[in-house]
């Protein structure tokens, strides 16, 4: 289990790096964005007949869609090891609240049918980077991005407010994804699902009623995600900071989340895949890459 996901992160880790030695790949997405549709206006005197290249013809040759494994889910329990996260009281630290509420939300989707990837299942884990130490933020995104899951939820803690504080990226929103998406802005394809994932958990928590703030911040590493991602951070049930620890206040946010995610499953949309160096209509056998067809 370990190393399977070792490797996972081995050859996430090198997607990365490679990633970042573009940065000029937002721009470039920009730009595809834009296209040749500016080409055809106002010309008749200087009109020559081309081969005919229609919207459709242009879009039978897009490239593949972005795989979705709709069942999937990924909770990253942010923290961990060295890193206690916030102290919340006398006894508790953050770490340790977002790994329960990890936990339980784990057996809740599994449940429901989902298969959950946890960046992290104990207090402290190895980055898979030998002699790297414990697991970064930029492992977490990998393991994260590899799982093309339908939702990503980083899970925090705060003895401030109550109820459950869900925050989005703040990037704004870019058109669809490049092919090799720019590791420090990913998610910015993802924002209008991520938006319409927040949504979604916003209506179930509220009808659970559970207090519920909603807002951006782009906490590291939710804008290196390629999925609808947010974090969920978990505040106390009422004036008592520890009421955050009770058994049923966590179960009562695990099963709102949960039934969230079933009804979000159904829905979720992959952005657009902007560029390919293989389209899918000359080569159908020629995916390499993570694009696939999905259901
Ligand atoms: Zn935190």
């Amino acid at each position: 289990m370990n190393a399977l996901r070792n490797s996972i992160l081995a050859a996430l880790l090198t997607a990365c790096l490679l990633t970042l030695a573009a940065p000029d790949a937002h721009a470039q997405m920009g730009a595809a964005s834009r296209g040749p549709a500016t080409q055809a206006n106002g010309a008749s005197a200087a009109w020559t007949p081309q081969p005919s290249v229609s919207i459709s013809s242009v879009n039978a040759s897009a490239p593949a869609p972005i795989l979705i494994n709709r069942r999937v889910v990924v909770l990253d329990p942010a923290h961990g090891g060295s890193d206690s996260g916030a102290q919340i009281s006398d006894t508790t630290v953050e770490k340790d609240v977002t790994l329960a509420l990890a936990f339980r939300l784990r057996a809740m989707l599994t449940a429901r049918g989902f298969t959950v990837v946890m960046t992290r299942d104990s207090d402290a884990m190895a980055s898979p980077t030998p002699g790297a130490g414990e697991l970064t933020l930029d492992d977490r995104a990998g393991v994260a991005n590899h799982a093309h899951a339908a939702a990503c939820l980083l899970l925090h803690a705060s003895g401030s407010g109550v109820g459950v504080h869900l925050y989005r990226s703040e990037l704004d929103a870019a058109p669809g994804e490049s092919a090799v998406p720019p590791w420090l802005t990913a998610q910015a394809a993802w924002i209008p699902q991520s938006s319409l994932l927040e949504g979604e958990l916003a209506n179930a928590l509220t009808r659970s009623g559970i207090p519920l703030v909603t807002g951006r911040a782009s906490v590291r590493p939710m804008d290196s995600l390629t999925c609808p991602a947010l974090v969920v951070e978990l505040a106390p049930a009422d004036e008592d900071v520890d009421s955050m620890n009770r058994t049923d206040y966590q179960q009562q946010v695990a099963r709102a989340i949960a039934g969230a995610l079933l009804v979000w499953a159904d829905q979720v949309q992959a952005p657009l895949r902007l560029s390919s160096a293989a389209p899918a209509m000359n080569h159908p056998g020629a995916g390499s890459s993570g694009a696939g067809v999905q259901p």
